[in-house]
């Protein structure tokens, strides 16, 4: 497989050694914990990544990818999920409201339902076409006043609300902790919210923290730079 890889593109061992390498590092991580490796979801972080960049992954078996905006998502993906039938796309960064229609024409899964609009929003697009990828809650929380995510205090409410009275397909939570901040306190309060509601899926760790993650009980790992190198 990695060799048929490669020969698509002279720059590809580094993405096929590191994505081996992540993989083996989330292994491990589960082993850690008592946790099967299938139980982690590695979404493969491919934003500002070049399609040529991105084609190893491919080769190698990745077949979930994540994009943090939905032009790019667009620009990108629809040809090669003709070639990848099994592909799973994930939106992984603000979504504007003017761009609902789209993201749920082409996304499988939203890591970023951060406000009470963008649910409304959503949910009328999905009565318009019958048709919602998977939604997880970003919570804030560290309270950071800059960042997106629905406050700690206001995220019980929110759920409910999403799930009772819009009905959407709430699967589960994600944050992205503090810089500065140890992120193990953030992911063990993501977890605990996600239980009190009875929510499986934890999307949480990056490059820097995602076996912390695990042993938190991370379900989807956004891996970008481990695996595709630093972005320019
Ligand atoms: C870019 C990004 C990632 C991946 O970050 P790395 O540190 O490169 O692994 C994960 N989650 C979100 C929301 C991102 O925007």
């Amino acid at each position: 497989m990695a060799e048929t890889a490669m020969s698509l593109n002279a720059g590809a061992a580094p993405v096929v050694e590191n994505l081996a390498a992540v993989r083996a590092r989330i292994t491990a991580a589960c082993a850690e914990t008592g946790r099967r490796a299938e139980s982690v979801c590695l979404v493969a972080v491919s934003k500002t990544i070049a399609i040529e960049a991105i084609m190893p992954a491919l080769g190698a078996g990745q077949r979930a990818f994540g994009e943090n905006r939905v032009q790019e998502l667009i620009a990108k993906w629809p040809p090669l999920r003709e070639r990848f039938p099994d592909l799973e796309l994930h939106l992984i960064g603000a979504l504007q409201t003017n761009k609902v229609r789209e993201a749920l024409a082409h996304a499988d899964c939203l890591h970023s339902l951060d406000r009470p609009k963008l649910a409304e929003a959503i949910a009328a697009e999905r009565d318009r076409v019958q048709r919602c990828p998977k939604l997880f809650i970003q919570v804030n929380t560290g309270e950071e006043p800059q960042k997106a995510g629905i406050g700690p205090r206001e995220t019980d409410a929110f759920i409910d609300d999403c799930r009772k009275r819009l009905g959407l397909p709430i699967v589960g939570l994600m944050c992205i902790p503090p810089h500065d901040d140890e992120p193990a306190p953030h992911f063990a309060l993501l977890r605990e919210m996600a239980r009190r509601h009875g929510l499986a899926a934890l999307s949480m760790g990056m490059t820097a923290d995602f076996e912390i993650a695990i042993g938190f009980g991370a379900t989807h790992v956004r891996v970008g730079s481990a695996i595709f190198g630093a972005r320019g």
